[in-house]
């Protein structure tokens, strides 16, 4: 059973739900798509889509699409695959640009009920008169227009007979208010820029406070939740919904009705909730883009990026994310999440779930010297150790092995448990060698282990059970499949890439090595993972095929996490 969430946001649904005000919860995830969601978008999607789940609602994706000049159809698709890969389906898909002739409409009524002028002031004068939060504003000396000049004036931006920037459309509250927001804010700029999806149809757009209010009462939304910085909005949010009132006329809403788009409108409410941080990482769409124009990393899904592309391609799981977003939490408390949270979600997700193989990443030769040379068997472990419903699978043994360099010391530092010259370990689920002899070439580096295997400690055999002090993991040398092991580590260097005390900004704290790549081997039933599928190389970390890169002739894995956090100070 999933368990029942107790935050503030579920506690007022719950409440809404209960008193009737509402009957069925509608809410909706409106990205702009001027870039990749990243993983403070996770946390966004993951309240809006996952508060419908739990309430039996309704989700809609919407592209808050009402800024010409910066959006891309690119990142249209790539925020839908996001969405879904996340694990949810919206209801509805739309775009405020559906809404344009609605919002156009709103405007004029506004006008025509003299909520709303024609202002002619620069956008310089307009800051001026705005005043500051110590001083009150000043009324514009167009604010008393009559609201038949208003209308005509509006009518003149809308058909394109101004240049862009010499007329606003703004709604009359208040110039003394102590909320700025409410000091007679924009609703309309002229722009004479094409639109992705309404072409040159529009030399105006609409301001985000209103297109975004707006939108909302289309949609029926009844529980609209955004960031914390949109608090001080909220006061204008509730002004744009109350004065245009779309329920009470429904004649505004003529435009939809035609083009059979369905309507719900209603009256939502924004609620506010704190914003994801996570330390050693950037979480602005800007500073993402900057790292990816200016070749800082390898593209929108390099695996270090935090970009939903980016994690996907590290090997985070959707299950892993949603399961940070619950750990976090909804509050009203703006705080930094330690970059070890999100890594003890993945590991979790992955401990239950990933199968285990053997790989090995640094090899040094490991020749067996008491089994025939063309000795061959398969030996059968399990695929998880605490999952038998992951089966088992078959690994080749030969009495040539691979192993991992660093399990071997010539010389053992203090309370060394692996192999040393005449020393045992147990080979894991193959039986207990020993090393007699260290080969090593003219410059003295080690090229080869001899051993033996003891014959009564083979598996399933009474000798099996005798203690050794370490187990290690190996490949059979002539069934491993070689593979590119791409081990990723941090990309930034400090906590708070953002700082920009002393002019350094985060492209200054980038990890030169945040990414290594290595030849490594892999037993067969690794090499033969699906795209995208995670393991556990046993003792290394968990692991992902890379999504694009790799096959099974020739493997290539990320490093997705390591066993234990190493993050710790
Ligand atoms: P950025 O500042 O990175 O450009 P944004 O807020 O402009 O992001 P939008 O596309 O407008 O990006 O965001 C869509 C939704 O995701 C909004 O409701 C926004 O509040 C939410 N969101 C964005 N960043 C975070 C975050 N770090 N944590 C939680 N929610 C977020
Ligand atoms: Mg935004
Ligand atoms: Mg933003």
């Amino acid at each position: 059973d999933a368990p029942v969430r107790r935050d503030f946001i579920r506690q007022i649904v719950r409440d809404d739900l209960a008193s009737g005000k509402h009957t069925a919860i509608r809410t909706r995830f409106p990205p702009e798509p001027n870039g990749y969601l990243h993983i403070g978008h996770a946390k966004a999607i993951c309240l809006d889509f996952g508060i419908a789940q739990e309430f039996d609602g309704r989700c809609n994706l919407r592209f808050d699409d009402t800024n010409p000049a910066k959006e891309d159809p690119e990142f249209v698709t790539a925020i839908q695959d996001d969405v879904r890969w996340l694990g949810y389906e919206w209801a509805s898909l739309r775009h405020a640009s559906d809404y344009f002739e609605v919002y156009y409409l709103a405007a004029e009524k506004l006008v025509e009920d003299g909520h709303a002028f024609v202002c002619d002031l620069t956008a310089e004068q307009v800051r001026e008169y705005r005043g500051s939060l110590t001083e009150p504003g000043r009324n514009s000396p167009f604010r008393e227009r009559s609201v038949e000049e208003n209308l005509d004036l509006f009518r003149r931006m809308r058909a394109g007979e101004f240049p862009d920037g010499a007329r606003t459309l703004r709604a009359k509250i208040d110039m003394a208010s102590g909320n700025i927001n409410m000091r007679d804010p924009a609703l309309y700029r002229i722009k004479h820029v094409p639109h992705q999806n309404t072409g040159d149809a529009w030399p105006i757009y609409p301001m985000y406070d209103f297109a975004h209010a707006l939108g909302d009462a289309i949609e029926g939304i009844t529980h609209s939740l955004c960031t914390l910085e949109f608090e001080d909005h909220r006061p204008l949010y509730d002004w744009c919904v109350d004065n245009v009132d779309l329920a009470a006329h429904p004649q505004l809403l003529a435009p939809l009705v035609a083009r059979g788009l369905p309507i719900e409108a209603g009256k939502p409410r924004q609620i506010e909730f704190s914003r994801l941080n996570i330390n050693y990482t950037v979480m602005s769409k800007r500073k993402l883009t900057t790292l990816v124009t200016e070749g800082l990393v390898d593209g929108w899904d390099d695996p270090r990026m935090y970009t939903l592309q980016g994690l996907r391609r590290r090997g985070y799981t959707p299950a892993s994310l949603r399961l940070l977003v619950e750990r976090v939490g909804i509050s009203k408390q703006n705080s930094v999440i330690d970059f070890s949270v999100l890594e003890g979600a993945l590991r979790e997700d992955l401990d239950a779930h990933a199968p285990r193989r053997m790989a090995v990443l640094d090899p040094l030769k490991l020749v067996i010297t008491n089994l025939p040379a063309e000795h061959e068997e398969a030996l059968a472990f399990p695929n998880h150790p605490k999952d038998e419903s992951l089966g088992v699978r078959q690994v080749p043994f030969a009495s040539e092995l691979w192993i991992e360099r660093d399990d071997f010391a010539e010389i053992p530092p203090k309370g060394w448990k692996r192999l040393v010259p005449g020393g045992e370990a147990r080979l894991r689920g193959a039986g207990i060698v020993r090393i007699d002899e260290v080969v090593k070439d003219g410059a003295g580096d080690i090229v080869e282990l001899r051993a033996s295997l003891d014959p009564e400690s083979r598996p399933g055999m009474e000798g099996a059970n005798r203690k050794v002090k370490g187990t290690i993991h190996w490949v059979s040398a002539r069934h491993a499949v070689a593979a590119e092991v791409r081990l990723y580590d941090r990309l930034f260097v400090v906590e708070n890439p953002d700082d920009e005390t002393g002019g350094r900004t985060y492209r200054d704290h980038i990890n030169p090595d945040s990414k290594r790549s290595v030849q490594g081997w892999v037993e067969p039933a690794a090499a033969g993972a699906g795209a995208e599928q995670s393991l556990q190389f046993e003792r290394l970390g968990y692991f992902v095929a890379d999504r694009h890169d790799h096959r099974a002739e020739r493997p290539v894995f990320n490093r997705s996490v390591t066993l234990r956090d190493t993050w710790a100070a």
